[in-house]
């Protein structure tokens, strides 16, 4: 492989080059994998040439949005990775109450661009993770509870699909597509934009760990079990067990559940 893509006007990565070390990094650094190529789109048609390039040479291919899947889905190995990456444009309609957003982007670059309006998209649990594949996968956070699911605001989706055609998806425009979207993972296609319908979320909320003792679990678990099913809408709290963070002086077991108004 040359690393040749006819008309690609991005980054194309080969194994030899300066940067390739940093491109096959993603969230899990557990996950050791090599692609015999890394594509990192500059727009749609860059991502359209790649898809093409792997394709014709029937190479294993991967998308990589926030690359924060933990299994690594994100770099095919000795496959070509279309790379989203330098892709994080976020573009806000207050008027409309939506937001546009390109395929690389981070949830933290959503929310820090809606929340200039007040407004916000219910994401995840973190800012680091990226749009893309949270959404095509569900998407269960904060705001879920009051909103729903990151999929149950996706108003349309524009779409690379493998015969090559470009499609938009949404309730009106191929609606099975766009049902396949709302969860059923990259299987149906890339996405090369996102577009979701935005709420009146404010730009203050209430939030914070409350921290238990290992000894006390039993009766917060019993508590937590009870309150949160009477618990408004406007509240989230999610329940952990892990070791406490080294601010408390101690490491032993605490169930510490988190909450977010
Ligand atoms: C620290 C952490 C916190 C998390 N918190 C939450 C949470 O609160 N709520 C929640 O729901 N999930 C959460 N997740 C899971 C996360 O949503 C998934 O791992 C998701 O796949 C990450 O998306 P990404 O774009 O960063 O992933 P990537 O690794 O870049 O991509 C994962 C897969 O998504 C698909 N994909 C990516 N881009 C596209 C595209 N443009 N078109 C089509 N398919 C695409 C591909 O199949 C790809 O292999 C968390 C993960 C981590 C590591």
């Amino acid at each position: 492989m040359n690393g040749e893509v006819p008309g690609f006007r991005g980054q194309l990565l080969l194994p030899a080059d300066e940067g390739y070390p940093e491109a096959r990094r993603i969230w899990n650094g557990a996950i050791d994998r090599h692609p015999a190529l890394i594509a990192r789109c500059a727009d749609e048609e860059d991502a359209a040439a790649a898809l093409k390039y792997a394709l014709t040479r029937k190479l294993p291919l991967s998308v990589r949005g926030g690359g924060h899947n933990v299994s690594g889905s994100a770099l095919a190995e000795g496959g070509v990775v279309i790379d989203f990456s330098a892709l994080r444009g976020v573009a806000v309609d207050p008027d409309g109450m939506s937001v546009r957003v390109q395929p690389g982007a981070l949830w933290g670059d959503v929310d820090s661009a809606s929340q200039r309006q007040g407004l916000a998209v219910p994401a995840g649990i973190v800012t680091h993770t990226g749009v893309a594949g949270l959404t095509v996968g569900g998407g269960f956070g904060w705001l879920s509870r009051r909103w729903g699911l990151t999929s149950d605001n996706l108003l349309s989706v524009r779409m690379l699909l493998a015969d090559g055609s470009r499609v938009r998806a949404s309730e009106d425009e191929n609606p099975d597509l766009f049902w396949a979207v709302q969860g059923g993972g990259g299987n149906f296609g890339i996405v090369t934009e996102f577009r979701f319908r935005l709420h009146r979320l404010g730009t203050h909320v209430l939030a914070g760990p409350i921290l238990f003792r290992a000894e006390q679990a039993r009766e917060a678990i019993a508590f937590y079990r009870d309150f949160i099913r009477e618990a408004p809408d406007e509240l989230s709290v999610y329940l952990n067990l892990r070791t406490a963070p080294p601010s408390t002086g101690s490491r032993s077991t605490f169930a510490a559940p988190t909450c977010c108004w």
